[in-house]
Order: structure tokens, then C-alpha cells, then sequence
């Protein structure tokens, strides 16, 4: 095993390595306790009383691998998660490793805005879908962690994909890969073969992972204040309902004006008053 290199400041072990130094139990444990305790940093002796190893060398050794990457020793000599660490004990909390193979079914407290169905959720494979059975369409499909089901009512749960479908779309939206933390790119592209209905689609890929996302307009349009401003102006708070209520998102309310270079008209329409939108090859934004 190699042990950690500077490179530009930072200080790195290879992926491989760092997996490697998280295959035991006992390490497993001591992040486990460090990111449950509601204390800040474990002594020594404490942290060894909660993991419960008898054993204080076999301790020592396990601690002493996991020191510098996702432990650190703090300057009063306790322990703490590292940045790495937090990340671990959140990837194992939300079920993203060790988690497989739950599934869910169940009616949505809201109905189709086209044909007044209730809405269905079903969970598989780690993906929330939410369908309207009776138009057989699908509104959102989206990767949802298996942990966030632990102790959750159903109504909360409902929120909580509201909440996370929210923090996605916001991040892709704005590049920035949840996956990896990397850029994403964002582009015009023909898109019939991936939305239901749709002439177009917004198309954003990860230049490190490859992660990818494709979107309608309305939702790459969704947190545009002009278009928050004027749902607002009507009663509709944008923030607030669930984006599986809002028909505009998943329909056709797009014309294509140009296709070289893209230009792509949005239209909405709320009590008779219009909102003209104008998204660019460049994905910028004008109000018309
Ligand atoms: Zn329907
Ligand atoms: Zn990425």
C-alpha cells in the first residue's frame, strides 16, 4: 500500500487504497460511533468504549489506519471525522453502499392535472417514479437514497422527494454535479427519444463522471425569477408545490424557432396572461 502524496497541496492516497482501509468492521465502527456521538471529538478511551473492542492494541492498530484520512487526532488529542469520514458515515446512513433491493407502491396525495387520477409512486432499484396510471405518462423519474424510508411517515417521505427532486434539478441547473462534485455541460438537444411528448430537452453531462440528467425546458426554467415572479403574481408559489402538480413542466410548451442556433420558446399562460420566454443555443435566457 502506498502511503499519501502532496499534489497540489492536497494531501492524497489513491481511491483504491482509501476503500481498502474501510474494509474491516472495526474501522467501519469507529467511523460509525465518531459521526453518531453529538460531541464534537472522542478521547481515546471513550471512543474505545463505545466500538467495544476488548482488545486495546487491536484498537490502536485500526484507529491508527483510519488516522489522516477519515479520522483526524485533534489538538487536545481526541478523535474526529474527517471531511472523508462525514462523507462515509452519510453515504452508509442513507443506505447508498449497503442498501439494495427495496421497493415501494403507493398512491400520491395528489391527482393528474390532466385527467384527475390519482398519482402512483413506485420505488425500485433505488429510483422514485411518479406515474399517472390512467395516462400512463411518466412525471418524474429520479435516483432516491434507500435510507431516507427509515423512520419516515408517508406524507414526510412524500415531501422529502419533493425536497431532494428540488436539490437535484437545482444543482443540475446550476452545473454542478451531486454525484462528484464536477462541471456539468448544459445543451439544447432533440428529445423525443427521452421525454414523453417533448420536440426538445435540456440535456446537462458531467465532464468528470459522465453523470446525466435530461430535463424539459420548463424544469431547466423553473427557478428563473421572471418565471417564479409571475406564478407568484397568480398564486402559485413555485417553491412550494410539489413539481409533480405542475402539468407545464411534463407538457408540450415549447416551440422550437430556430434550430441553428437553438432558440426555444417557453410559453405559460395563467388566466389569460402570458409569460414569453426565449431559451438560447448558449442555454441563456430572455424575456420576450
Ligand atoms: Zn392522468
Ligand atoms: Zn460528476
Amino acid at each position: 500500500m502506498t502511503g499519501p502524496t502532496e499534489q497540489d497541496g492536497f494531501e492524497t492516497i489513491s481511491p483504491g487504497d482509501a476503500f481498502t482501509l474501510l474494509g474491516n468492521e472495526t474501522r467501519i465502527d469507529i467511523i460509525r460511533v465518531l459521526g453518531e456521538t453529538s460531541d464534537e471529538s472522542l478521547s481515546f478511551s471513550a471512543l474505545r468504549g463505545r466500538v467495544n473492542v476488548a482488545d486495546s492494541g487491536q484498537f490502536n492498530y485500526h484507529l491508527n489506519k483510519l488516522a489522516g484520512s477519515f479520522v483526524r487526532r485533534t489538538d487536545e488529542a481526541e478523535y474526529e471525522l474527517t471531511y472523508a469520514g462525514a462523507q462515509v458515515i452519510g453515504a452508509i446512513f442513507a443506505g447508498t453502499f449497503n442498501q439494495r433491493g427495496l421497493t415501494r407502491s403507493f398512491d400520491l396525495d395528489s391527482t393528474c392535472t390532466t385527467c384527475g387520477s390519482v398519482l402512483l409512486v413506485e420505488y425500485e432499484r433505488e429510483h422514485v417514479t411518479i406515474s399517472c396510471p390512467t395516462c400512463n405518462d411518466q412525471r418524474s423519474t429520479f435516483a432516491f437514497p434507500p435510507g431516507a424510508f427509515e423512520n419516515r411517515p408517508r406524507d414526510e417521505l412524500v415531501d422529502a422527494f419533493d425536497t431532494w427532486l428540488r436539490l437535484y434539478l437545482t444543482a443540475v441547473v446550476e452545473e454542478f454535479c451531486l454525484t462528484c462534485a464536477g462541471r456539468m455541460r448544459g445543451s439544447i438537444i432533440d428529445d423525443s427519444q427521452y421525454l414523453d411528448d417533448q420536440e426538445v430537452g435540456i440535456e446537462h453531462i458531467c465532464e468528470r463522471c459522465t453523470n446525466r440528467s435530461v430535463n424539459s425546458v420548463g424544469v431547466y426554467l423553473l427557478y428563473h425569477p421572471a418565471v417564479v415572479a409571475f406564478h407568484y403574481d397568480h398564486g402559485i408559489d413555485l417553491t412550494e408545490t410539489p413539481l409533480w402538480e405542475l402539468s407545464w413542466l411534463h407538457e408540450q410548451e415549447t416551440t422550437v424557432v430556430s434550430r441553428d442556433p437553438w432558440q426555444v420558446q417557453f410559453s405559460s399562460e395563467i388566466n389569460g396572461d402570458h409569460l414569453e420566454v426565449m431559451v438560447n443555443e448558449d442555454l441563456s435566457i430572455s424575456i420576450l
